[in-house]
């Protein structure tokens, strides 16, 4: 048992270390940022108060440096076990959760990468908030939860789609525009719902994505182009069959969340739909899929982690 004593001196000797990193942080950004240029344009800084800085550490930035002291051990064991960590899913056993990254991040709000301070921080809240330890460490148990998680927040029907519920697609809205009408078939609400979504995907300038203009995707542009919509139970068959060694995760046996026309396949780069560690990583590097991952939700779509070009609709609530 620590004195409190002892305790009271780590505390201490903590802030004050926190305020000699702040003070080499401050000396070394200064000289290169003029006044002006420190202000951004949706921050402008009150018109009458001239801005002038404190001369002490202020107390939000404190406390943003004790959190890097605090959680440096844990973002260093986050940057291993990224790569390094097993787990299994869908019969195949797994390596790191670095493809996951963008998720991750998104579930536990962290504006910074895996390796930070800042994500251990956010981290470490989640885990307190979902009854873990506070360790601020993404192992496995941990990383487990977020899956079961996300897993309960995917599509729940059952029911395969009826032929009034679907309509065929524009062959433009497809990344293989020649595709047969009866494999463009969406469900109603899906597709008025991805239309809308891709509007708004395309209005973001940083996407860089191509634009007809009506601010609908150019028949160039690949990113967000439908690569499946609803699929019979037949036509899975079909593919399982031309493919036997996709796996129960790519290829579903009983049931398809494609049979209700409320999951698509979209394009968010590399080879569309290939399970493989690299192909899955380059894709969710892509701007389209983080995107995807911050914004989909106010379309109704939600994920399905495993696979970065699955969405399923789900509606607004
Ligand atoms: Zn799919």
């Amino acid at each position: 048992m620590p004195s409190g004593k002892g305790i009271l001196f780590g505390k201490a000797s903590l802030f004050l270390l926190a305020a000699f990193i702040l003070f080499q942080i401050e000396q070394a950004v200064a000289p290169t940022l003029s006044k002006s240029e420190a202000v951004s344009e949706k921050n402008p800084p009150p018109a009458e108060k001239p801005v002038e800085k404190p001369p002490e550490v202020s107390a939000e930035s404190a406390e943003k440096a004790t959190v890097i002291a605090e959680f440096a051990s844990a973002a260093a064991q986050n940057l291993q076990l990224k790569t390094n960590v097993g787990w299994a899913f869908g019969g195949k056993s797994q390596q790191g959760w670095q493809i996951y990254e963008p998720l991750i991040r998104e579930t536990i709000k962290a504006e910074t990468d895996a390796g930070s301070a800042e994500f251990a921080a956010a981290l470490s809240e989640r885990q307190k908030s979902l009854g873990l330890s506070p360790s601020g460490i993404l192992d496995e148990s941990t990383f487990r939860l977020f899956i079961s998680n996300w897993q309960l927040r995917r599509l729940k029907q059952r029911t395969p789609a009826a032929a009034e519920e679907l309509a065929a697609g524009a062959p433009t809205d497809f990344y293989d525009p020649g595709r047969a009408p009866e494999l463009r078939q969406i469900e109603h609400e899906t597709y008025a719902a991805y239309k809308k979504m891709v509007v708004a995907a395309a209005a973001d300038k940083s996407l860089n994505l191509k634009t007809n203009s009506d601010g609908t995707l150019a028949s160039g542009e690949r990113f967000l182009k439908i690569v499946s919509s609803y699929r019979s139970k037949d036509y899975q068959n079909q593919l399982r069959a031309a493919s036997p060694n996709s796996g129960r995760a790519a290829l579903a046996v009983n049931f398809s969340p494609h049979f209700t026309g409320r999951a698509l396949d979209v394009y968010v780069g590399g080879e569309p739909v290939s399970t493989e560690d690299q192909n899955r990583l380059a894709q969710v590097n892509t701007p389209v899929y983080k995107w995807l991952v911050k914004n989909a939700a106010q379309f109704g779509f939600r994920p399905y982690f495993y696979e970065p070009w699955h969405w399923e609709y789900v509606g607004v609530n």
